[in-house]
């Protein structure tokens, strides 16, 4: 069998990591399986669906890397889901419904205060027909058979449902739109869909269209639910990761998509989480056996220090393009090379360009110290051990050492009492500048 996956978005805001954390995982176990995937995106609700939304969510998966292999668009096969519903009407599995929300409200509590199950109990047929006089609109849910529903997922392992305990779904509402679970479930069966990834939020509704799929097509895909990230503090993702957007990720933070997608990649799975340059080895070592079913932490500082990582390996030609942009297109990949393994973000390197450029105003406090030092300075040419060299005659002549020795050097040459790594730093400054920036001449 080959696989067929689908990742399966609302355009009804912008893709979220939580979200991304799902299409990285289906596009991963796709592409080890060598299969198929499809973007679908799901837009029957037109008032809540945005184009914008939906360039963003592509634009989102472009850049994290994920490619797709068809795309299609719910809301333009509604001829489809009008065919299917009808058939469903024809079989007795969707039947009309006439109750308002006030009155499944009511009938809500009044379950609940007798102490049973708030399960959708179906009127009897005088109710119906009185509900029909009063020329009410009929919404429409999908009978579920009582009877046991059972799937083996491939992250939860035996999942076990009974008919009886679930309120059978609304699948199309008062003005004739289907909703979600049915439509779902039309386009898996058609466009023959092997595997159903996506959140544990979804773990009932899958009950449900467990028996959808019986009736459609006679036959269920396999699923996997993923648990839902949760914050450092273990609860749900607050309202700050919650709603950080791939975008976001990306204008905002200045993050590398790899960093996103090392961290999403190997979250919550027994395989450690490293820096990745490339997908291919995380194609290669993806297995749904190694997650599991506990709730992964989504760490910040963790992304960061990936983000740290993976810059330090890219190379000048991955970069070049998006220095410009930041206005350094006179940075050249002498620069990138020396500096790379200092950053955090790519941001971080206005700070070194600037530092190693100028202009720079000195802070000197003692003005025989670093006149001392100036004149120890190393002959040309300079590399990453000349600070080395350089400081350690410093000591032994004026017998200062640590921060006594270092940070007047720093604030003289940079201006700051933090900031880049000195022995990378002075190479690029090179003598002049450092000469005259230790006798308090800004250069
Ligand atoms: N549009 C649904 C969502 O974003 C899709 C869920 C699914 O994968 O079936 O939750």
């Amino acid at each position: 069998m080959s696989v067929k996956v689908r990742f399966a978005p609302s355009p009804t805001g912008y893709l979220h990591v939580g979200n991304a954390r799902t299409a990285i995982i289906t596009w991963l176990f796709c592409r080890n399986q060598g299969g198929h995937f499809l973007l679908r995106i799901d837009d029957t609700d037109t008032e809540r669906s945005k184009e914008e939304y939906e360039i963003a969510i592509e634009d989102g998966l472009q850049w994290l890397g994920l490619s797709w292999d068809e795309k299609t668009n719910q809301k333009n096969r509604t001829d489809r889901y009008d065919e299917i519903i009808e058939q469903l009407k024809g079989d007795g599995r969707i039947y009309a419904c006439y109750e308002t929300p006030d009155e499944l409200g009511l009938k809500r509590k009044s379950q609940l205060s007798r102490g049973l199950p708030p399960i959708y109990e179906r009127p009897d047929e005088a109710q119906i027909q009185k509900y029909i006089e009063e020329g009410r609109q009929p919404h429409w849910r999908f009978a579920l058979k009582k009877e046991p529903i059972h799937w083996q997922d491939l992250v939860r392992g035996e999942v076990n449902f009974h008919g009886k305990d679930l309120s059978d779904p609304v699948v199309i509402r008062e003005n004739g739109i289907p909703l979600y679970h049915l439509c779902s479930v039309i386009d898996d069966v058609d466009y023959g869909i092997t595997h159903v990834v996506r959140g544990e939020d979804h773990v009932s509704n899958t009950a449900t269209h467990v028996q959808m799929f019986e009736a459609i097509s006679g036959q269920a895909p396999q699923f996997a639910h993923l648990p839902l990230i949760a914050d450092m503090e273990g609860g749900k993702l607050s309202k700050r990761l919650g709603s950080l957007s791939v975008k976001s990720v990306r204008e905002e933070e200045m993050l590398e998509p790899m960093a996103l997608v090392s961290l999403m990649a190997r979250m919550g799975s027994s395989d450690p989480i490293e820096p990745f340059t490339s997908l291919e080895p995380l194609i290669d070592s993806f297995d749904f056996a190694k997650f599991s079913r506990n709730t992964p932490k989504f760490d910040m500082d963790e992304l960061l220090r990936l983000n740290g990582k993976i810059l330090h390996e890219t190379s000048f030609e991955t970069v070049q393009v998006r220095l410009a942009n930041m206005g350094l297109q006179d940075l050249d990949e002498a620069f990138w090379t020396a500096v790379r393994g200092n950053l955090v973000r790519l941001e971080d390197i206005k700070d070194w360009w600037q530092v190693a450029n100028g202009p720079v105003d000195p802070v000197i406090d003692d003005a025989d110290f670093t006149a001392a030092a100036a004149d120890l300075l190393p002959p040309a040419p300079w590399d990453e051990t000349t600070f080395k060299t350089w400081t350690g005659a410093v000591k032994d002549q004026t017998g200062r050492k640590g921060k006594e020795l270092f940070m007047p050097l720093r604030k003289a040459l940079t201006g700051m009492d933090h900031g880049p790594e000195l022995p990378a730093l002075l190479p690029l400054l090179g003598p002049e500048k450092v000469k005259s920036r230790l006798t308090r001449k800004a250069a």
